[in-house]
């Protein structure tokens, strides 16, 4: 049975019964300022284990530890770098995961056998709330099926998970919509999966930041992904997805409209996901706008909800490329991923 508390109305009785929920064990999604995570005791090997079970998420793809204050990461990372206590000083709470050297506290099954752990403080009042209750850290991926796009309110979370876990928290629909940034410290700082927090923030306080090659790029058959999670099919819907490619919004208006006529020719039900700018490109065409270029923090937010609401519900799903800057890099890494790097250019 899964019961549901709604994180606001509910809220002291939520936490503490949910706190208690994962002392014991047991499995809570919980609303994060990312995306909905899907949370267990990060020191107990086997709860966490059940986390893998429910979502069917490969065993080889580590999780992160979410912790309620900054001083909590001591007791999970072997030491704490100059640069990490920069960040956390200047990005915590917030939407940056920074991967470092772990200590022996941390289970197995929460790092897949890596050397290192992934720790945030994530930048919202029920998940902080939740994490002081339970009194440990909570590893907590995304509360999706593996594969699915990453869920943004909780009734994404029942959609996937509803007699699977044991409480849903609901606290309305994310602010950022897509995951955290994921920052190695372990050599030189490398973004494994770009997020809210972007490059240029960060390169702003520690200076230069390497990008790792599978945040844009498919991964080559022997190449070994710095962070595992990058080389699983990703934020799928059950439709095709393909990006219009040009850094022209109008051009990559023309080859989407092209591509649109020719499919319906062909009885295919198509959606364009539209920006406020480009929507009148798409005249007569079934299209929704999902966002304004110029803010592409929007497009990042309706991303995900987006591609859930035509899933099984349109054949192809036309999308704009956006400039790989800011946060455009972050939205461009999950929907290279979700259409599986199909693409069309001129
Ligand atoms: P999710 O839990 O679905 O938000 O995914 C967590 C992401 O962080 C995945 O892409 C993981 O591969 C990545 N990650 C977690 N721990 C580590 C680690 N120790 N080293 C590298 N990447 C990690
Ligand atoms: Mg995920």
């Amino acid at each position: 049975m899964t019961q549901i508390f709604n994180a606001i109305t509910q809220k002291e009785n939520g936490a503490r019964l949910s706190g208690s929920v994962i002392r014991n064990g047991g499995l809570v999604a919980f609303p994060t300022e990312t995306v909905y995570g899907l949370g267990a005791n990060g020191l107990d090997g086997a709860a966490v284990q059940r986390i893998f079970e429910v979502k069917g998420r490969p065993n080889d793809n580590p999780l992160i530890l979410h912790v309620a204050k900054k001083s909590d990461v001591k007791a999970l990372w072997h030491d704490i770098p100059e640069k990490a206590r920069i960040l956390m000083d200047t990005f915590w709470p917030g939407p940056l995961t920074i991967v470092y050297n772990k200590s022996s506290v941390v289970p197995d099954e929460v790092t897949a056998g890596l050397p290192t752990v992934a720790v945030r403080m994530p930048d919202h009042r029920c998940a902080l709330a939740l994490i002081r209750e339970a009194g440990v850290p909570i590893a907590a991926p995304s509360a999706n099926l593996s594969g699915k796009p990453s869920p943004t309110t909780a009734e994404h979370v029942k959609d996937d998970l509803w007699g699977k876990i044991d409480v849903i928290l609901d606290g309305g629909p994310c602010r950022v919509g897509l995951e955290s940034t994921v920052l190695s410290l372990v050599g030189t700082p490398a973004i494994l999966r770009p997020g809210g927090v972007t490059k240029e923030m960060l390169e702003a306080v520690i200076g230069e930041v390497a990008v790792a090659n599978a945040v844009l790029h498919p991964l080559g058959a022997n190449e070994k992904a710095a962070s595992p999670g990058m080389k699983y099919k990703h934020y799928a819907p059950d439709a095709q997805v393909i990006i219009g490619m040009h850094p022209n919004p109008r051009a990559a208006a023309g080859l989407i409209a092209r591509e649109y006529d020719v499919r319906e020719s062909r009885g295919e039900r198509c959606v364009i996901f539209a920006s406020k700018q480009t929507e009148p490109f798409y005249r007569g065409r079934t299209c929704v706008i999902i966002g304004d270029r110029k803010d592409p923090s929007t497009m990042c937010a309706a991303l995900f909800s987006s591609l859930r609401a035509y899933s099984g519900k349109a054949d192809v799903i036309l999308t704009e490329s956006l400039p790989e800057t800011d946060m455009g890099l972050a939205y461009m890494n999950r929907l290279l991923r979700a259409a599986g790097f199909e693409t069309i250019e001129e």
